[in-house]
């Protein structure tokens, strides 16, 4: 099956949901050949260009949400540094920042289910301010928003909108109680609407089975979004989720193709808690179907400096879009 698959996808087939649960089974040397399958259909549709964007934690912490693995969730202590919404003059800095170091997308991110309204109008023009001072594609995550919003979003230069599903339908009960997958998707709805970008995926490692990775890969395939993040969970002391393992490097990587060979096309995005997930096989992930990396700092752990990451592109061959 993995010999033909590369072709069968290049040529325009799907894989079905009992393919991809068939490729959960593959082990030893035969992951390494998924990893090759993934790297041909990732060449083959998507070239050498690796998508580098970078966020600032625009307010951090005290959400109301219990959302099992979140550091920011105000209902755990885990004493990261908490903040009100950042003043335009520091988030322009960093975006400045951000765009001379060679990443040329970025987002505000900030902490809660939704902006307050105040927080929603700041936010709006904190964004005409980097659209008439950068150069920079204008990302958001400012958790639920409903369909004006979007389209304030959207008329204030935002094209592409963040909000993750986490995990899958079948999963998502236990990772959250405060509010539902469908809650989630009503956003991801809204947004498309207004003519935004989807940026959506989730968090791999909080105990979910490979089924449900393939449910959760075939949900994102059915809602049609464009960018994909992969998060690695890195289990934050003070949450509940604070004791789980993460899952080894390999199985990470495997993890990886499985999405790409299930969404040919899609931009998958190595978000957070990747430093930890592949220790020494990051180059792999990249031959594994990451084309998009978040740089930089993510929200609340540092990350590698984007200088080395964009060294590690050119060292594989590959190069940064937009510069
Ligand atoms: S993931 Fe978002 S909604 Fe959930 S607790 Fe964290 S900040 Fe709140």
């Amino acid at each position: 099956m993995l010999q033909d698959l590369p072709k069968r996808i290049l040529d325009g087939a799907e894989i079905s949901f009992e393919e991809a649960l068939e490729l959960t089974e593959l082990s030893g040397d035969e992951v390494y050949d998924l990893i090759h399958a993934a790297w041909k259909v990732t060449r083959g549709l998507s070239g050498a260009e690796v998508d580098l964007c970078s966020i600032i934690n625009a307010k951090s912490g005290r959400c109301s949400e219990d959302c099992r693995f979140c550091a920011q969730s105000g209902r755990y202590h885990t004493g990261i540094e908490t903040y009100p919404l950042l003043d335009a003059s520091r988030v322009l800095e960093q975006a400045r920042e951000i765009e001379q170091s060679g990443a040329h997308r970025f987002s505000l991110v900030i902490s809660g289910r939704g902006p307050s309204r105040s927080e929603f109008d700041r936010i709006i023009s904190i964004y005409e301010t980097l659209k008439s001072e950068t150069r920079l594609n204008l990302c958001a995550s400012l958790g639920v928003i409903d369909k004006e919003q979007a389209r304030r979003l959207a008329a204030a230069g935002v094209t592409m909108y963040h909000h993750n599903l986490e995990t899958c339908r079948s999963f998502f009960p236990s990772i959250c109680s405060s509010h539902t997958y469908d809650d989630r998707v009503a956003t991801v709805e809204a947004v498309k609407k207004a003519g935004m970008r989807v940026c959506c995926g989730g968090i791999l490692s909080m105990g979910e089975s490979w089924r449900h990775r393939v449910e959760f890969a075939f949900e994102l395939k059915e809602l049609g979004v464009d960018s994909v993040p992969i998060n690695i969970l890195n289990p934050i002391e003070g949450t509940p989720f604070e004791h789980l393992q993460p899952m080894s490097p390999l199985d990470t990587l495997k993890s990886i193709a499985i999405f790409r060979l299930a969404l040919p096309k899609t931009r998958l995005r190595l978000a957070g808690g990747r430093a930890a997930a592949l220790r020494d096989t990051l180059p792999l992930a990249l031959q594994a179907g990451i084309n998009a990396m978040l740089v930089g700092n993510y929200l609340t752990t540092a990350g590698r400096s984007v200088a080395e990451d964009v060294q590690m592109l050119s060292d594989l061959g590959l190069s940064s879009l937009g510069i």
